[in-house]
């Protein structure tokens, strides 16, 4: 909560100025604080008279003991009948189930859906030990509304410890929602999940543009709730026979509160958009390959190796390659059985979107190029010489 001495306060403005959220404004002669503010503290660092100040509320370690299990939003495929969840779950439950274990806690997938079949097997096999669904017609379709509502309630009901949630369009959209709702900390995109000796959740991300690594902890308030983007841990081995505990969750949910309507839904591919997330070859190409109308070799390589043809930032930039083929920290995270890296550097903010790469084939004149420290094997050499003697190697072998 912000608070306001209004004894101390010289109405100076200093503050408004100063506010990003447009939530400070003066009534009559009082300053006033709206609902947008978000406790920032920027208003509490220009105050030269000491007149704000914030309370944050903090729960008391017994309180916070009360929080148990490791919740994993279980995104449907609503293209998939019975409904699956999306691949980005299974990774997240290998990882959720290290984490439940460390805690001695259990590993549950929450399900929201509609009517429809849902695969709930899926859970057990890939390590959960329970399945929460929660079912409505209003869930059929993805709203943010509908499923923060729903969410959030599953969460003030059984407070887990962490809730962890797949960085896709509509876990973005949603993570964030319920975590303001609930008052919570929300860690997004993070690359490291791990238990310290506290049993505190630490959440390693990229920070000041990729520079550092920050490792985030919650101490005071549960539950301790992250986003991972798709591909950043592997997926675990299914197992057939894991016992499974499905409960379903009672929901209630109105038309009234979802303000949102799908009118069409358009895929990428349908718009001959080529989606690189789930791709196992990608031949990427950076700015080493000196000239777009040289990404040709590259894209005759990955289309010989049934694969598809990706790059870094600065040949986005360069306008060579729209955005969606950006791998990379502000672009997609991919994890190929094979990744081909022409002419990339390997700046940290290109390698955290392909590290996890299954085997990374490197190209670069440079010997002492970075990329080399990410690379299965390298080649050093000229990219735009070597890719077409790759090509043409698997075409004499085809
Ligand atoms: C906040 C932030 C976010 C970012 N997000 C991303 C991101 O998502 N993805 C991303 O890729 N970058 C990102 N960047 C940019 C990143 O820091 C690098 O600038 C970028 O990755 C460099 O691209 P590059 O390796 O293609 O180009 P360069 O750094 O210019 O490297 C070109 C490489 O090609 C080699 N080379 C030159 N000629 C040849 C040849 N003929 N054959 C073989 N090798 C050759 C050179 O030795 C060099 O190593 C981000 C930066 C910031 C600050």
């Amino acid at each position: 909560m912000l608070n306001i001495d209004h004894e101390k306060c010289t109405r100076c403005k200093v503050c408004i100025r100063n506010c990003p959220f447009g939530a400070l404004s003066l009534v009559g002669s009082s300053l006033h604080v709206n609902e947008l503010c978000t406790l920032c503290g920027a208003c509490v660092n220009v105050c030269r008279f000491g007149a704000m100040s914030i309370e944050r509320k903090k729960a008391l370690p017994e309180e916070l003991a009360h929080y148990k299990g490791v919740f994993v939003w279980a995104e449907q495929d609503e293209e998939t009948s019975p409904l699956k969840p999306r691949k980005v779950v299974l990774e997240l439950l290998g990882k959720g189930r290290e984490l439940a274990d460390k805690l001695g806690e259990d590993l549950v997938a929450v399900v929201l859906a509609g009517p429809g079949e849902v695969d709930t097997e899926v859970y057990g096999a890939h390590g959960a030990d329970r399945v929460i669904v929660c079912r409505h017609d209003l869930l059929e379709t993805y709203s943010t509304d509908g499923f923060t509502n729903v969410m959030c309630a599953v969460i003030t009901s059984k407070k887990p410890a962490v809730v962890l949630y797949g960085a896709t369009p509509h876990g973005r959209d949603f993570a964030p929602r319920v975590a303001a709702r609930l008052q919570l900390g929300l860690t997004a995109d993070c690359t490291g999940l791990e238990i310290n000796a506290e049993r505190q959740l630490v959440q390693t991300r990229p920070a000041f543009g990729g520079n550092i690594m920050a490792s985030i902890i919650t101490p005071y308030n549960r539950p301790q709730t992250a986003t991972v983007r798709p591909n950043v841990f592997p997926v675990p081995a299914g197992k057939t026979d894991s016992p499974l505990m499905e409960e379903v969750f009672p929901v209630t949910l109105n038309r009234a509160v979802i303000r949102t309507r799908v009118v069409e839904k358009r895929y990428l591919d349908e718009d001959g958009v080529v989606s690189i997330e789930d791709a196992r070859v990608i031949v990427a190409g950076g700015r080493g390959c000196q000239k777009a109308s040289n990404l040709e070799l590259l894209q005759d390589l990955a289309e010989k190796l049934g694969g598809v043809m990706a790059g870094s930032r600065a040949i986005v930039e360069q306008g060579w390659i729209p955005h969606t083929l950006q791998v990379g920290q502000s672009g997609t995270t991919v994890g190929p059985e094979l990744y081909i890296a022409a002419g990339i550097s390997g700046a940290i903010q290109h390698v955290v979107g392909m590290s996890s790469s299954k085997t990374v084939i490197a190209i670069n004149k440079d010997p002492e190029a970075a990329i080399f420290k990410t690379a299965d094997l390298g080649v050093v050499g000229d990219a735009v010489e070597i890719i077409p003697l790759l090509s043409a190697l698997i075409e004499e072998k085809n």
